[in-house]
């Protein structure tokens, strides 16, 4: 007979990723992408329930093979309710007070707990990526907005979602980057690290630097490359970022910072610049080390399916 196996689904913007995971060894075994449903609430649980059963068929389980289902989704939820509030706009009937939590329980007939996005990358990230062997990891997940999440000893504080919103520290004054001026964020803080790192930030400072449209790996790779321009852009963006690291440094004295989410994967080339702008420290002969994170689209799954084996 097979191990109770884990699920875990991770709700973004763009796309929905499930999978199923060996707890004990802290691994996603398979796992679909497929693109989120933001308008239909019928359809979006009509699609999970259509994953959920190809995964289990190709892999050869039957529902008694599963345990439950962990979910990941990039909003402030309530516990023990996982009712959503906040930052629900990136799908349409993921209103204030919508019952996530149970509505996925009941669409695929498994026990569900539910967390924040940017909390469950930290986790996974402590427990079994690039701050696995520190004791206090802060992981910053950066695509489409910057989350945060802070572990000790691979535990979030508390059991609600908390400093997740702690993108949103300002890191650039007014004139530093008159395109982003006028793009406010919704925190109503002017410059915040969001609204300045963030990728559609990123996008557009590149837009207008360059004279044309270009993805955040573009001007990545055309910097790595050496071509002068995005090296400009790039030199304006990590300056930016490494401001905020420094700031969390200074909040929080994490033994490492993981940078985590799509946006991140861009960084490689540039990792040792971020880690000779570490300069802040808290005290004598402690210092901050900084990783690139280790999982990569799965973290999320990973970290999802861990809330669901802790909490059963
Ligand atoms: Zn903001």
């Amino acid at each position: 007979m097979k191990k109770s196996y884990a699920a875990g689904l991770d709700i973004g913007g763009t796309r929905t990723k499930i999978g199923l995971v060996d707890p004990n060894a802290g691994i996603v075994t398979d796992h679909c992408v497929f693109p989120t449903e933001k308008h239909n609430e019928e359809n979006f649980y009509r699609s999970l329930s259509r994953h959920m059963t190809e995964l289990k068929r190709r892999n050869g389980y039957t529902a008694a093979d599963v345990a439950g289902i962990g979910i990941s989704v990039g909003s402030f939820l309530y516990h023990p309710e996982g009712t959503i509030d906040g930052m629900s706009s990136m799908v349409d009937f993921l209103t204030p007070g919508y019952p996530l939590k149970d509505r996925v329980a009941a669409a695929l007939d498994l026990p569900a707990v539910i967390d924040n996005d940017a909390r469950l990358i930290g986790q996974a990230e402590a427990l079994y990526g690039a701050g696995r062997g520190f004791c206090s990891v802060l992981t910053l997940t950066m695509g489409t907005g910057i989350g945060i999440a802070l572990t000790t000893d691979g535990k979030a504080p508390g059991p609600e979602a908390r400093m997740h919103l702690g993108g949103h520290i300002r890191v650039r004054e007014t004139g530093e980057a008159p395109v982003l001026d006028g793009r406010t964020c919704y925190c109503h803080t002017p410059g915040c690290l969001e609204s300045t790192c963030a990728a559609p930030a990123l996008e557009a400072f590149a837009r207008d630097a360059l004279g044309k449209s270009v993805t955040c790996p573009e001007v990545f790779v055309a910097a790595k490359k050496k071509e002068p321009a995005a090296e400009s852009v790039v030199r304006w963006y990590l300056t930016m970022l490494i401001r905020g690291l420094n700031q969390y440094i200074y909040l929080y004295g994490p033994d490492v910072i993981v940078l985590a989410g799509g946006l991140s994967e861009g960084f490689q080339p540039f990792a040792r610049t971020l880690r000779m702008g570490l300069n802040a420290s808290i005290a004598a002969k402690r210092t901050t080390e900084l990783r690139l994170a280790q999982l990569g689209e799965t973290a999320g799954i990973l970290g999802a399916a861990r809330l669901l084996s802790d909490t059963l």
